[in-house]
């Protein structure tokens, strides 16, 4: 008698459909695909997006982000999401090579109590406390509720898989009145159009979310923010950076 050993080779997998991260939609159009992903564009509201997703646990044991993401620091000076700090305005950032986050800030606010979500290497000087884990987590669970003039998001909204619980999170933190500062690849850049998949605001699947001005703008009002009108620097679709500031409305 013949005994018969089945045995299955199976990718594991880990992703499921992602649901639209601005409007909770289903229907969407493929703009492209890398290294069996697919970046999609909703057809409800128009935000780009990575069209499935990794539960975090699977995020963490499949996908080396240190490692992945050290790759992608030497090519691109990219920026690991999972770290907020809080400083004090204005002395917290070094002179290089943030020269232009701090004008930013600047810009928008001059004084106060500031938190920065994601992207920081810890390397900045003058900060007060660093915590580390997913934002949205830590926020909730480290950071008082109404306590910050500034929330300072430079490369963090892109990697967030709940960008609605990451903005709803720096509304939370924030005074009433308090300002978000927003940083993130434009996708609507003409480089973008120009250099295809070489363009620089990808990184997949470390970049689940591509925002244009209008989705931004977006995502921005359905979490009580009020967008404020943006200088005509930071408009110009030769910039592959999507600044946008935000009053807690
Ligand atoms: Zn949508």
């Amino acid at each position: 008698m013949n005994a018969t050993i089945q045995t299955t080779n199976f990718a594991a997998s880990a992703t499921r459909v992602r649901p639209c991260p601005l409007c909770g939609g289903l229907d969407r159009e493929v703009q492209a695909r890398r290294d069996g992903w697919e970046i999609v564009r909703c057809a409800r509201c128009e935000m780009v997006f990575l069209g499935s997703e990794l539960a975090y646990d699977e995020q963490a044991k499949n996908h080396d982000w240190v490692e992945e993401h050290t790759k992608e620091l030497e090519q691109r000076r990219a920026k690991q999401p999972v770290m907020l700090f809080l400083s004090r305005c204005t002395r917290w950032l070094r002179p290089e090579p943030t020269e232009r986050l701090v004008a930013q800030t600047l810009r928008w606010a001059r004084s106060g109590k500031l938190v920065d979500f994601g992207c920081g290497d810890g390397q900045r000087t003058s900060r007060e406390k660093i915590f580390e884990g997913p934002v949205t987590e830590v926020a909730e669970r480290d950071l008082p509720e109404g306590a910050f003039d500034v929330v300072t998001q430079f490369g963090y909204i892109e990697h967030e898989w709940h960008p609605l619980a990451g903005l709803r999170a720096a509304h939370r933190v924030l005074k009433p009145g308090g300002l978000t500062i927003v940083k993130t690849p434009n996708y609507a850049s003409w480089n973008r159009h120009i250099r295809g998949m070489n363009w620089c605001g990808y990184h997949v699947p470390a970049h689940c979310n591509y925002f244009t001005p209008r989705t931004l703008d977006k995502i921005l009002r359905a979490t009580g923010f009020e967008p404020l009108p943006r200088p005509l620097a930071d408009r110009l679709p030769t910039s592959d950076s999507l600044w946008m500031a935000a009053r807690k409305s």
